[in-house]
């Protein structure tokens, strides 16, 4: 194996948030692997839960889930989903795990005799996380969440300061992300919001090599000329990051404002340039589809469509390779009484969730697909109610749920399995990360994945109960999908209808533009047809 010396990224972001540092620096990954570099990437989140599995997705965005079991920022799906990193639990690092890690090593007696303190103690911690999360690449992207200034980045910031003065300075590239905001009074992009964040970089000993601006319109060269002198970068080291219709025009935008051949400057490389005619025919068929499906997503979480970003993109990506373009409709389960709202649906998506508000809701929608024949998918929660739906409608076990929904439901079609342990931390308790699951031939899951054994995402507390499998099967259901010991269900699907499938996992986690996955593709193939059926054209 070739050693290689790694070069390091860091990304912070100014003035606010939601500028899109996320998909910034998974499109900077993704230019530099077109670049023949091997790269990788973490995230640093400067707040104090240990990791974001327990916080709420409305607050937070969706929790992404990695191969290996780690529950982490929705930022490492863009990761995954630009390139061909693979994301794990040394690649999302909170300052609640930091200092989970310094207060254990205290404890334990590793400092003992001194004072333990932020600098070095915690600086190093985060230093240390940088360099495992590194290996054998060319390049990693730090990623540093929140806004400089805030007083919780301040660690952060203070150990990417020092860590470039141990790398040596050509293995470092500072970039900064802030807005230029467009002020319509006065007709006139301002700029002073990015030189006061580039201030508050410097107040604390860091100076950006490129500044990317966010903004709505590009740059002129005076805009641009005006940026560099105030915050001490070159001309050509300020780049546009204009909004675009599609997150997959970023990369193509950034190489033309010349992003990727200014940070290989900076970090004194020598590569090719970027092959980017992927990345080309992807916008294509983004901008010229031959169709139009609608999906109805029925869930809990639809005030912020953060919380089911990798569904939404895996719909993208099925849709792209059918030259459709998906339009996603969000409902909130909890008002959905009459299920005429679904008439025009082309698919309807029941997502994950937890905890019993708007279950009914997302029951009514299933039965409405299943009844009315039209393409439905499961995905975790939406698979174990498709399961109670169907237990209480067709099996006739009245009352049927998941114990999580009603500990006293009289057929808890959905349940703890006997030796789980009991819930009592609320923390990285849950069936986590990718799990085989052997496919039964002569299915619609067999026939859409073209494989024997595949292996899925998990993150679910809950089962289905075995005790009901006969009975739901005598009634119609097909357990296509199950655990290699054959005890679990991962994958139910009705054989008498158009499209009606749902897995205990999460595909979506597994989903790229360019390899669109299995599931979503034939997902929404169904909605085509089902559309054309309803409204021939
Ligand atoms: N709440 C369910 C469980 O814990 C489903 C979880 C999910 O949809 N991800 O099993």
């Amino acid at each position: 194996m070739r050693s290689r010396t790694t070069k390091y990224i860091f990304v912070t972001g100014g003035v606010m948030s939601s500028l899109g540092k996320g998909l910034a620096s998974a499109s900077i990954g993704a230019l530099l692997e077109s670049r023949g570099l091997k790269v990788t990437f973490l995230k640093l989140d400067p707040y104090l839960n240990v990791d974001p599995g327990t916080m709420n997705p409305l607050q937070h965005g969706e929790v992404y889930v990695t191969e290996d079991g780690a529950e982490t920022d929705l930022d490492l799906g863009h990761y995954e989903r630009f390139t061909r990193s693979r994301m794990g639990q040394v690649n999302n690092v909170t300052a609640g795990r930091i200092y989970d890690r310094v207060l254990a090593a205290e404890r334990r007696g590793d400092y003992l005799g001194g004072t333990v303190q932020v600098i070095p103690h915690v600086t190093d911690a985060i230093k240390e996380s940088i360099r495992a999360a590194a290996d054998d690449v060319d390049i990693i992207l730090v990623e540093i969440g929140g806004t400089v200034g805030d007083i919780e980045s301040l660690p952060f910031l203070e150990a990417i300061r020092q860590f470039r003065a141990d790398v040596g300075r050509e293995h470092t590239c500072f970039i900064h992300v802030a807005p230029v905001i467009y002020q319509a009074t006065a007709g006139e992009l301002k700029t002073k919001p990015v030189q006061h964040s580039v201030k508050e970089l410097q107040a604390v000993g860091l100076a950006p090599d490129i500044i990317l601006a966010r903004t709505d319109r590009f740059l002129s060269k005076d805009v641009k000329s005006k940026i560099a002198l105030f915050c001490n970068v070159d001309e050509d080291a300020v780049i546009t990051a204009k909004d675009v219709e599609s997150i997959y025009e970023v990369p193509i935008v950034f190489h033309a404002e010349g992003l990727d051949e200014k940070v290989t400057q900076v970090l004194n490389m020598w590569t090719g340039q970027p092959d980017l005619r992927k990345w080309e025919r992807l916008i294509e068929a983004h901008h010229n589809p031959e169709r139009e499906v609608t999906i109805v997503m029925v869930g809990k979480y639809v005030d912020l469509v953060e919380s089911y970003k990798s569904l939404n993109e895996a719909l993208v990506h099925g849709g792209l390779a059918l030259r459709a373009k998906v339009k996603i409709e969000y409902i909130d389960s909890e008002k959905l009484e009459d299920t005429d709202v679904l008439a025009g649906a082309d698919g309807i998506l029941v997502p994950h969730g937890f905890g019993s508000r708007g279950v009914e809701g997302k029951i009514r929608a299933v039965r409405f697909a299943r009844e009315n024949q039209t393409p439905y998918l499961g995905i975790c929660f939406g698979m174990q109610l498709a399961c109670c739906e169907f237990a209480r409608h067709v099996a006739g076990c009245e009352g049927a749920n998941s114990r999580e929904v009603d500990p006293n439901t009289p057929h808890p079609v959905i349940d703890l399995m006997p030796g789980q342990k009991q819930v009592e931390d609320k923390g990285a308790t849950m069936r986590l990360g990718a799990y085989p699951c052997v496919l039964e031939e002569g299915s619609r899951a067999f026939a859409i994945y073209g494989e024997h054994e595949i292996s899925e995402r998990h993150r679910h507390r809950y089962e289905f109960n075995a005790d009901y499998k006969e009975r739901l099967e005598r009634a119609g259901m097909r357990f296509s999908g199950m655990s290699p010991d054959g005890r679990l269900a991962e994958i139910i699907e009705l054989p008498d209808h158009p499209f009606f499938i749902a897995s205990q996992f999460h595909p979506e986690f597994a989903s790229k533009p360019f390899d669109p996955h299995p599931l979503f593709k034939a997902f929404v193939e169904a909605a085509t047809i089902h559309r054309s059926d309803e409204k021939p054209s």
